[in-house]
């Protein structure tokens, strides 16, 4: 039985022959060059709150040269820039994420971290579901379920209110562990802003509804072998371009 993750079905939401030749055919993809960057700067916080976890406080520089090391142990020349921009402005734009994230947070003790890339599971409906949470925080009781996030510019209203991946990671914390008050954090780490918000019980029943929804739209397109192409803006990044055609 296959189990779920959000990126998985996001996949499929932006196109069903992309999925198909990512996730059935596996055929092999280079990153692209945001995708790497966002990697990075993971890797980076990561090292921050397990180390803290440790009792070892970084200093920006130690955490800016571990980023380095990281950057340059895992670049090679098949990651898809695209044309006109360049490797080191993303490399340049990695490094602001963790300035901005260290002088904002900095000396990290708004919360006690509990959770760092944490595994999640969860049964959504007869479907299994499984996360990642970038970070678990506490505070006064109160639980966070952080995520970080690269991007230059903040998205839509809507999408704090429609997308699933944060409820359906709060879910999954809630039904293992029981906790009562739980917010979800969007930490814009390149535009140094953070998003909280409190989703209520009905949000979170409907962010369920919707992801069995799309399992099971899934699971018919595969049955059906009938994987369409949505062409559209997704095109201009799709890295199975060339098998399609584009
Ligand atoms: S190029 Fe567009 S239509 Fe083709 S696989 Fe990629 S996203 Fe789908």
């Amino acid at each position: 039985m296959t189990t779920y993750s959000y990126s998985r079905l996001n996949a499929f939401k932006s196109c069903p022959f992309a999925y198909k030749l990512s996730y059935l055919d596996r055929v092999p993809a280079p990153d692209r060059v945001e995708l790497f960057t966002g990697k990075k700067v993971h890797e980076t916080l990561e090292k921050l709150y397990s180390d803290l976890l440790q009792g070892k406080n970084n200093s920006l520089e130690e955490l800016l040269a571990f980023h380095e090391r990281q950057w340059n142990a895992g670049w090679n020349n098949s990651i898809v820039v695209q044309e006109g921009a360049k490797a080191e402005d993303f490399r340049s734009h990695g490094e602001n994420c963790v300035k901005n994230y260290y002088s904002s947070h900095a000396p990290f003790n708004h919360a006690q971290t509990v959770g760092v890339e944490r595994k999640v599971f969860t049964k959504l409906g007869r479907h299994s579901f499984v996360g990642v949470v970038d970070r678990i925080a506490s505070v006064e009781g109160k639980k966070e379920v952080h995520d970080y996030k690269t991007a230059s510019s903040l998205p839509s209203e809507d999408y704090f209110r429609e997308d699933t991946q944060l409820p359906l990671y709060q879910l999954a914390l809630q039904r293992q562990f029981g906790w009562q008050e739980v917010e979800l954090v969007w930490d814009f780490v390149a535009l140094d802003k953070e998003v909280r918000v409190k989703k209520s019980p009905a949000s979170l029943e409907k962010a369920e509804r919707d992801t069995v929804s799309l399992i099971e739209a899934v699971e018919e397109t595969v049955a059906e072998g009938d994987f369409e192409k949505n062409e559209g803006s997704q095109c201009r990044r799709c890295v199975y371009a060339k098998h399609c055609g584009k």
